[in-house]
This record gives structure tokens, sequence and C-alpha cells, in this order.
């Protein structure tokens, strides 16, 4: 079997994704480049490879259970069977503004779906390539909107995002979600985390935010590189633990 270790990252043909797709590639990481439109993931997978990096295109679409399973296949495919680390990233805003007593559901489920349900998806049928890695690792790519401590300790939009029902409840749920896995997985040697990469000027925000995507991206590398005593079922910036 190939040592060489193996990565999927999930909407990684731009933003913070393909920043982590790029890290791990420069560690010498075999990556799957992770997308769901055919023209972006190919730009994205011919951009990687010219910097240097063993990657590969991932067909795959999050909301989409055939999609999904077919992306494992092709992983399976590269490594014997094995996956070393799932970067659950893949994510989507809905839209703002995103008032609770004016949104709409149609908004809420399609978040829900991608930023939760497409990480259930994922992870599930990942998971048994994780479990024939000596080091498997999953990063769930939160955001600290998701924590509730700092959404009831503070007003400022700064801290806590815009109003946002569909948003940062996805976030707080993913990050719940993420614990419920460490649990059940405890004894597997996989270690699962959520990450938050911090503001981050990319197509999801309109390019408002004030960290490049390779500084939004140092975070999920760092906890898919964690060593095999090191945290899980946690939720980490930067800067360390978020509170919940
Ligand atoms: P981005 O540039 O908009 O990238 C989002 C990625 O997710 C794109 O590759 C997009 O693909 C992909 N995606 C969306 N829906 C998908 C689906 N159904 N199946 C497969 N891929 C899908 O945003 P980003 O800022 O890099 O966000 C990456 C992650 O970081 C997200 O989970 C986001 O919530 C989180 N985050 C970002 C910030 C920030 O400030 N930017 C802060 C906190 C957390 P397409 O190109 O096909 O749309």
């Amino acid at each position: 079997m190939n040592d060489t270790r193996i990565a999927l990252v999930t909407g990684a043909n731009k933003g913070i994704g393909y920043e982590i797709a790029a890290g791990l590639g420069a560690l010498g990481w075999s990556v799957g480049v992770g997308a769901r439109d055919a023209g972006r993931r190919e730009s994205a997978v011919e951009k990687l490879r010219a910097a240097g990096a063993d990657v590969f295109g991932v067909p795959l679409d999050v909301t989409d259970d055939a999609s999904v399973a077919e992306a494992a296949e092709l992983v399976a495919e590269r490594a014997g069977g094995r996956l070393d680390v799932l970067v659950n990233n893949a994510g989507v805003t809905g839209g703002m503004p995103q008032e609770p007593t004016k949104v709409d559901l149609e908004t809420v489920r399609t978040v829900v779906e991608t930023n939760v349900i497409g990480v259930i998806r994922v992870t599930n049928m990942m998971v048994p390539l994780l479990r024939r890695s000596a080091s498997p690792r999953i990063v769930n790519m939160s955001s600290g909107v998701g924590s509730l401590a700092r959404q009831s300790a503070s007003d400022d939009p700064n801290v806590t995002g815009p109003v946002a029902v569909a948003y940062s409840p996805s976030k707080t749920f993913l990050n719940a979600v993420t614990v419920q896995y460490a649990k059940e997985l405890r004894d597997t040697g996989i270690l699962i985390n959520a990450a938050c990469p911090g503001y981050v000027a990319t197509d999801l925000n309109g390019f408002r935010g004030v960290r490049t995507p390779e500084q939004g991206a140092a975070i999920a590398i760092h906890l898919a590189t964690l060593p095999d005593d090191g945290p899980s079922g946690g939720y980490f910036e930067d800067a360390g633990v978020i509170p919940w």
C-alpha cells in the first residue's frame, strides 16, 4: 500500500477549501479536490498541479447521495480503500438577510441540507475508508458564529455575524454533530474536530472578510495533522478553544 497520506477536501475549488487542498498538497499529501462543478473543479486541479501539488479531482455534491457514494469509490481507488483525512469544508450561507421572522423556509432547508446533513452524508460514506488509516482525522469547517456562548455574550456583528436564522444555527448544529461523532468514534483513533477560519475574504461574504483564504485554511490544516494523542470533539480557531 502507498504510504503517501491521502485527504479529501469538500468545496475545494475556491476560497478556504482551495487553500486547505494547497496546504495539504504542500505537505506532500495526495489530495482529492471535491467540487460539484466540473469546470471549476478542473481549473482548481490544474492550478494546484501547476504549483506542484499531487491532487485529483473528485466530483462531489454534498447534498446528493449518489454523488457522495461515487466520490467514496473514486477516493477508495486511489489508495487501496484508505482515506487519512476528510475535511468537510463545503458550505453555504443561504444569502442574507436571514431575520428569523422573515426568512424563507427554503433557505433554512438548503443551508441545513448543505452545512449539516451534507457533512453527515459525506462523513458516513468516508468512515469505512478512514477506519483503514493509521491516523485518521476529520475536520468540520464550522464558524465562530455557531458559538452560542459568543451569540449570548455579544451583540457586536463583528463577533456574532449578522442576525441569521439559517447560517449561524447550522454551524451550532454542526458543532453538536461533531461532538456526537467524537463520542461514537472515541476508541477508533479517528479524531474529529470543528474549526473556525476567522472572517475570511471569499465569495461567501462578498470578499468582505479581513483574513486571506490561506490564513483561514491554517486551523483546518492544523486539525488535519494532529498527533494521535490530539483532541477530538473540540471547537478551535487559531487562538485556541472556542466556547460552545
Ligand atoms: P466559498 O468561497 O463560497 O466556498 C464554498 C465552497 O463550498 C465552494 O467550493 C462551493 O462550491 C462549495 N459548496 C457549496 N455547496 C456545495 C455542495 N452542495 N456540494 C459541494 N460543494 C459545495 O466560501 P468559504 O468562505 O471558502 O467557505 C468555506 C467554509 O468555511 C464554509 O463551510 C464556510 O461556512 C466556512 N466559513 C467561512 C468563513 C468566512 O469568513 N469566509 C467564516 C467562517 C466559516 P461552488 O463553487 O460549486 O459553489
